[in-house]
């Protein structure tokens, strides 16, 4: 059996982006996937330019091939079904296909040096004085250092009791559906660069439309414990984007779903010899579902310490704490009060439109959320001025609407 540097285990943005640092800064290195690339991934495929300047750190430039659609905007529906525009004239991202984009991190980390075996799948981890030994139904591979890389509720975090069973609570859940609609129509009836977000009194959650070059990304999410029967919720909300937007959108033939970690920055992320990383490490924000950004800044970080490790031979959570600290110092804090916000932007979905259809800047503030470039609490930095201009527009709106 061969030992590795560093074995990765899933080869998501989070396993790939950790393995390609590794392998280009000259270690040995193995990336493992259960499944058989290009696999599926549920996902809107919306890609902020927080991600896009992270990967370019590592020398990845997304290719114009792989761009379904630039983002130069957002169309946000209240739960009154009024909408809020936000333009850009600058592209704030773009959509991919997840199959595509994630296909193209791994061979991006296979030119760095990495070894690719995709097929097999992880079942067991085993602790050996000098190294991690995974086992899986394609044999076994030893580690010096393992990264668990495997997704929300992953084996190998399970495996080693970093985590315990995923619990509904701390859980989201979302499901998706790709829909084909002919490139002229598309264009001819939605601005096709816009991102759809529906605030439709989904718990915690809302549904989407994300142009695609001919067609759309359909999705609904929301915390798991609160949600039941998302595929028909999902099929209610296509007849009605249908009907807002006069798109001819065929019946949801396969819907697919995926769970998406909730919890925040507040669980342990290293243990000897392993690193977590991605949604496996929970890193998710709850309020905006994204996930890719912190997946690839968690990949950076984690194959800057990996590498740290295995120049100085050191493998003991203790030596591995420095991810922890620089995680938590880039992102923690954001990540932690994403879920406040999704609560307190949800239990006041109405007032909150009606403040973003009255304070001046308040709009591009929350483009700003909406792709990870700023935090809800910068609005909170200056409360008496934004909430002033807030109050005043409120107030006449509401004098305005008991004149009507
Ligand atoms: C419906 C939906 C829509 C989303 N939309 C967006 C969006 O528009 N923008 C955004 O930023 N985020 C979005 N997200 C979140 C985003 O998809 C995730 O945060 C992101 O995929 C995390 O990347 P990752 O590499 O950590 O994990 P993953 O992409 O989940 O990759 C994990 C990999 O591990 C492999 N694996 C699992 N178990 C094993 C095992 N035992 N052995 C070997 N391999 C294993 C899997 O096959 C998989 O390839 C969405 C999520 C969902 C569910």
């Amino acid at each position: 059996m061969k030992t590795y540097d560093v074995v990765v285990v899933g080869a998501g943005p989070a396993g790939s982006t950790t393995a390609n640092v590794c392998a280009k800064a000259g270690l040995d290195v193995l990336l493992l996937d259960k499944a058989v690339f290009p696999r599926v991934k549920p996902c809107g495929g919306g890609i902020s330019n927080r991600t896009l300047r992270l990967l370019r750190i590592i020398g990845v430039n997304c290719p114009e091939s792989l761009i379904e659609r630039k983002i130069l905007g957002f169309q946000l529906v209240g739960p009154d079904l009024h909408s809020v525009f936000i333009h850009s004239n600058s592209p704030l991202g773009c959509t991919v296909i997840r199959s595509k984009f994630d296909h193209f991190l791994v061979q991006k980390a296979v030119a760095a040096g990495a070894m690719f075996l995709d097929g097999h799948r992880v079942n067991n981890i085993e602790r050996q004085k000098n190294q991690i030994i995974c086992h899986t139904n394609q044999g076994k591979f030893g580690g010096r250092l393992l990264i668990g890389a495997d997704g929300v509720g992953g084996r190998v975090a399970r495996a080693v009791g970093l985590r315990g069973p995923l619990c509904p609570e701390l859980t989201g859940i979302a499901v998706e559906a790709d829909v084909s609609i002919h490139k002229e129509e598309l264009e001819q009836k939605i601005d096709s660069n816009i991102l759809a977000l529906y605030f439709l009194n989904i718990p915690l959650g809302y549904a989407w439309a994300f142009p695609r070059r001919a067609g759309l990304s359909l999705g609904l999410g929301g915390v798991a414990s609160q949600l039941q029967g998302l595929p028909k919720k999902l099929r209610i909300f296509a007849r009605l984007y249908a009907r807002q937007t006069g798109l001819q959108i065929p019946p949801l033939r396969k819907i697919v779903g995926h769970p998406l970690p909730a919890v925040g920055f507040k669980q342990p992320l290293v243990a000897d010899r392993l690193l977590l990383v991605g949604d496996a490490a929970g890193f998710v924000d709850v309020f905006t579902g994204q996930g890719l950004c912190y997946a690839v800044e968690s990949g950076i970080l984690a194959g800057r310490t990996a590498l740290k490790a295995i120049q100085k031979n050191t493998f003991s959570d203790a030596a591995l704490s420095d991810y922890t600290k620089i995680a938590q110092r880039r992102f923690g804090e954001e990540l932690n009060r994403s879920r406040s916000v999704a609560m307190i932007v949800h239990n006041h979905l109405y007032g909150g439109f009606r403040l973003l259809r009255h304070i001046r800047g308040l709009d591009k503030l929350v483009k700003d959320i909406a792709i990870g470039e700023t935090d809800f609490y910068r609005l909170l930095r200056n409360p008496l001025k934004s909430l002033g201009k807030g109050l005043i527009g409120e107030l006449r709106a509401r004098l305005t609407h008991q004149r009507g």
